[in-house]
């Protein structure tokens, strides 16, 4: 657990000397405890207090780097077991496992569909990060199926293998492309602890239960390879889970350092709709990352858009500029409709317009991302507010004609907002999905 102002107080000089800024010993252990200022600042601080306050100024779940570039992964800095309390700050990793047994025209198929997942919504880009390489075959076939996938993509590798030799070779190929590799173990953690200290990688750290992969953490860590992701292996979802709330629990909570490192799960089963089911589990449960067998657009649709939501900070929702949007080839006739800046809204509007075909303007008005009858309740979609709006935004000047298409959830405002904006108000369907045929009709 964090250490308060007086718990830090307890291990400074006590001389108030003010050689740091502030006037006494007390004030600046407060300020240390909000992490608004360094030990540095200190120069009398005894060696043994330095070292705990900088062990308690580290994150309690490390950051750990994958892959390089543009397309790296960062994973861990957690600080919360809840979202609510603050946000969720690393998005988990989603990967996809290709094994060496497949030919090479197979492997670079695979590989080419991974490349292509990637989903725009609510004005985001959405993205899959890992592409897993497992050896099943000879460590030589390990390394020819490697080569076909790093000359195939930019996205981070994972190297799944037991064979040092192979993973030997296998990181000299991968040479600053800083991939992870799968999977220190009790046996082998001597040599492949060794091999990640050198090439200063990230290691995943597998063990059964929880008191084993802290040891196994604690011997590799001192020899220097302290990039680790932990794996507890194959085990129900239930278990997993249980396993991922234990872990996230004990770093957070308990400062267990051995166990302040993010977390992989491998859910890979021949049913597909089993697998998206216990990746959605780990994504919602604080998995790292997650590593998938089947490659299905439905599929990684489903889980990016869970991780999107999981992912976005509760007190802040994903809005977009407020303003005035052309859609398709509009004139000066064109319909305008006008809706709040919440992306979901606006982009579930801007796609049934779209669908419609009939060119319109959409106004999306400053609602600090509410949605209609939230932001209509909240007093933030009022008719003065709209009114400013289209004045804001110059509507006059883009369209000759002087209608406005509200959504049918506020139609209550309608005689108001006319009298507002001297525009003639016209009520439009409740739901976005009826604006195709009501555009059509109009
Ligand atoms: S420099 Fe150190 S000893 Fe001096 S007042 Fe600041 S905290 Fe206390």
């Amino acid at each position: 657990m964090a250490l308060s102002g007086l718990d830090i107080y307890k291990l400074l000089p006590k001389t108030n000397c003010k050689e740091c800024g502030f006037a006494t010993c007390l004030a600046f252990a407060m300020q240390l405890a909000k992490k608004a200022v360094t030990i540095d600042k200190c120069p009398h601080i005894s060696a043994q207090a330095k070292e705990i306050l900088e062990a308690q100024a580290q994150p309690p779940i490390k950051l750990i780097t994958i892959g390089s570039g543009d397309a790296r992964l960062e994973i861990g800095n957690e600080s919360v077991m809840f979202r609510h309390e603050e946000k969720f700050h690393r998005p988990c990793g989603i990967g996809f496992i290709v094994e060496d047994c497949l030919n090479d025209a197979e492997i670079k198929v695979r590989v080419e569909k991974i490349n292509k997942l990637r989903f725009e919504r609510v004005g985001q880009e959405l993205n899959v990060n890992l592409v897993a390489i497992r050896q099943i075959s000879s460590s030589e076939r390990f390394i020819e199926a490697l080569k076909i996938v790093a000359d195939n993509t930019a996205l981070g590798l994972v190297l799944m293998s037991n064979d040092a030799q192979a993973l030997t070779k296998a990181l000299e190929i991968t040479k600053g492309k800083n991939p992870l590799v799968y999977a220190a173990t009790k046996e082998n953690a001597a040599v492949l602890g060794k091999l990640c200290a050198e090439h200063k990688i990230p290691l995943v750290a597998k063990a059964s239960d929880l008191e084993s992969v802290a040891t196994l953490i604690k011997e590799i860590a001192g020899m220097g390879a302290d990039n680790l992701v932990i794996d507890t292996g194959k085990k129900s979802v239930a278990e997993k889970l249980w396993d991922l709330t234990q872990i996230r629990r004990l770093a957070l909570k308990k400062s267990n350092r051995a166990l302040g490192y993010p977390v992989l799960n491998i859910a890979e089963s021949s049913d597909i709709y089993t697998e998206a089911m216990e990746a959605a589990t780990y994504i919602a449960k604080y998995a790292g990352i997650v590593l998938l067998k089947n490659i299905e657009s439905w599929e990684t649709l489903s889980l990016l858009t869970l991780r999107q939501n999981i992912y976005t900070d509760p007190q802040k929702p994903l809005q977009i500029e407020p303003k005035i949007y052309p859609v398709g080839q509009v004139s000066d006739k064109s319909p305008v409709l006008v809706t709040t800046n919440f992306s979901l809204t606006y982009y579930t509007v801007l796609g049934e317009v779209e669908a419609s075909k009939i060119p319109s303007y959409i106004i999306s008005v400053d609602t600090e991302g509410m949605s209609v009858l939230t932001a209509w309740a909240a007093e933030k979609f009022t008719p003065e507010k709209i009114a400013d709006t289209l004045n804001k935004f110059g509507v006059a000047t883009v369209v000759s004609h002087k209608q406005l298409i509200i959504p049918g959830y506020v139609a209550v405002m309608s005689g108001n907002l006319e009298e507002q904006s001297g525009y003639k108000i016209i009520v439009g369907p409740k739901e976005a999905a009826g604006l195709p045929s009501f555009l059509k009709n109009l």
